[in-house]
């Protein structure tokens, strides 16, 4: 059996209730993905000691769980909007 807290669902921005079924509120996903193009190269970065970057960058990822290295190239979020705040949300969603 369900109880009501099972569905509860609150407005990530304002903290509104939210009820499924009523059409009172938005989902919205989120994908952030890392520059995916091809890294460019200059005859500078051939002639370095890669082997001293290659180091360096180990000993900085040693540092990080493989959740923060992931959430550093790929990023997913699911966001519940009520409908007020999704229409002031979607016409400047970069704030
Ligand atoms: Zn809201």
């Amino acid at each position: 059996m369900q109880t009501p807290d099972d569905d509860l669902l609150i407005c990530h921005r304002c903290g509104a209730l939210l009820t499924p079924g009523r059409g009172d509120f938005y989902v919205v996903h989120i994908a952030a993905v890392a520059d995916p193009s091809p890294p460019v190269i200059s005859a500078e970065d051939l002639a370095r000691d890669h082997a001293a970057d290659i180091a360096a960058l180990a000993r900085a990822m040693e540092e990080l769980s493989e959740q923060e290295l992931m959430d550093q190239v790929h990023r997913q979020l699911t966001l519940h909007l009520c409908t007020r705040c999704y229409r002031q949300w979607i016409e400047h969603p970069t704030g």
